[in-house]
């Protein structure tokens, strides 16, 4: 059996070209070696809880340059990793070397791999099965108790086998495997572990926390971010000669989804975001605000992260140079000073600067390219709306009269914002409350599971929150 699966590994390969590399001098080191990395391999598994992984590598950088492409695969917050170097040394007709790297996980109890090669290796049990015993490139698999995993492409290696572990026991791990106890979360997983390592907000409710998924209607400005922060902060060796701009301008009228793209994106690149009104850096005292704009900047140093400034205006406006406006002076120059600090750093961290009134800003701000990001959140068109509306319907029930083209139509004409469109859905909620009688319901606490299930939101219970909205805004 383990022959017909070298065979067909080889097959497996069989247009790759042929070469030739002498067998390295220490070989016999490594020979036994991969006798202990089964056994370490044990030890790794004891040690998994599914806040961790198991990484088996024979090149540790490949292995985590493939780990950041297959990062989605890995749906548990990762918080530590165990890592298992096993052979380096190079199969002498192929070339390259003959383990693959590869990852586990544990989930809801269960186990699984992640091929973390750019080839196929055998994860089967009993009987190797050409057809499905290959674990392709990024493909995950659950792992059956009693599994190999063929990680020794070569003759005469031991496949690891899979055997779930009956105790929980990090001793053994922590002493023999390599242990990186936090994960650039830039790197890795980045969405998951933000989920968890996110500063608990004590005695208040926790912030909820906003992908880009989040977001309706502005995909070109969400793939403007992808391309110009979110992946040089993944892949910062691609974009090492490349002067990237720091300094994000979103512009627009107001509650169209600024801050929420600012929240969005540090979640999604897995970095801190720090949100500040920028009336919050004003001070009377001389001097005092040029302080707490350079102190702001200053945690912006040493690990990447986002300052997101509100209404940045207030600090940001022109410069007119007439005597009662040298306060206004003093900050502009600070705050410039402080771009070109951040620009010439080496650090990925960003400020991302909003306003309703990019007219009142100084053209040394807006112009120079200190800002050179600049990217208009308009008031939401047709499609937008319609886009904004499914995100925030996505967890409501609806009566079959609601026809989103007919409320989209409504939105529209009334001018609705980003937030109206969220506003409408929560009252349209409690109109539905209301219509149904669930509120004495919930008042004589009668209020049951079916009560629940039957909550549907109508045409009319939407049609009514369009218009408390719009008289609200006039
Ligand atoms: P701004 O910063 O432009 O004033 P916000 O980002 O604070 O606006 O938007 C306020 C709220 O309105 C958001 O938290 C969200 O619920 C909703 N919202 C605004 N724009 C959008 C959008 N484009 N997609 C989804 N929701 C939006």
């Amino acid at each position: 059996m383990r022959v017909q699966s070298i065979n067909s590994y080889y097959n497996y390969n069989m247009n790759k070209p042929v070469r030739t590399v002498s067998v390295p001098a220490f070989k016999g080191i490594f020979d036994s070696y991969d006798s202990k990395a089964i056994e370490y391999f044990d030890y790794g598994l004891q040690a998994l809880d599914e806040n961790s992984l198991l990484i088996a590598t024979p090149n540790r950088e490949k292995t985590f340059f493939n780990l950041k492409q297959y990062k989605d695969k890995i749906d548990v917050p990762i918080l530590k990793t165990y890592i298992l170097d096993v052979t380096k040394d190079l199969d002498k007709d192929w070339g390259h070397s003959v383990s693959n790297g590869f990852a586990v996980f544990k989930k809801q109890n269960e186990y699984y791999i992640l091929n973390l090669e750019h080839m196929g290796m055998h994860v089967y049990k009993g009987e190797y099965d050409p057809d499905t015993s290959i674990l392709q490139s990024g493909e995950v698999r659950k792992l059956e108790n009693g599994m190999r995993i063929d990680a020794f492409m070569a003759f005469g290696r031991e496949p690891f086998l899979f055997k779930r572990p009956s105790e929980f026991n990090t001793r053994k791990a922590e002493r023999f495997l390599s242990v990186q106890d936090t994960i650039d979360a830039t790197a890795h997983n980045a969405v998951a572990i933000s989920k968890i390592t996110a500063p608990k907000t004590e005695g208040k409710t926790k912030s909820r926390i906003f992908t880009f998924a989040d977001i309706g209607g502005l995909a070109h400005v969400i793939e403007d971010l992808r391309k110009f922060v979110i992946r040089p902060l993944a892949y910062p060796q691609v974009f090492e000669n490349v002067r990237l701009n720091k300094g994000i301008l979103l512009y627009g009228p107001p509650r169209c989804g600024k801050t929420l793209l600012g929240k969005a994106l540090a979640n999604e690149a897995g970095i801190d975001f720090k949100y500040m009104n920028a009336n919050e850096f004003k001070s009377s005292h001389v001097g005092a605000t040029e302080a707490s704009i350079r102190d702001a900047f200053k945690e912006l140093e040493g690990k990447p992260s986002i300052l997101f400034i509100d209404e940045f205006d207030a600090i940001g406006k022109k410069r007119d140079g007439s005597s009662n406006a040298r306060y206004d002076d003093a900050t502009v120059n600070q705050l410039l000073g402080c771009m070109s600090d951040l620009e010439k750093s080496l650090t990925t961290s960003f400020v991302i600067a909003a306003t309703n009134r990019k007219d009142l800003l100084d053209d040394a701000l807006v112009a120079s390219g200190r800002f050179g990001l600049q990217m208009e959140i308009p008031m939401p068109n047709e499609n937008a709306l319609e886009e904004i509306y499914k995100v925030h319907s996505k967890n409501q029930s609806f009566g079959e009269d609601v026809n989103i083209k007919e409320i989209v139509t409504a939105m529209l004409e009334n001018k609705f914002n980003g937030s109206d469109v969220a506003e409408m859905f929560t009252i349209g909620f409690f109109n539905a409350l209301e219509r149904m009688g669930l509120n004495q319901k919930m008042d004589a606490k009668t209020f049951n599971y079916n009560d629940l299930k039957s909550i549907r939101v109508v045409k009319s219970d939407l049609f009514k929150a369009i218009k408390t909205i719009t008289s609200q805004k006039i």
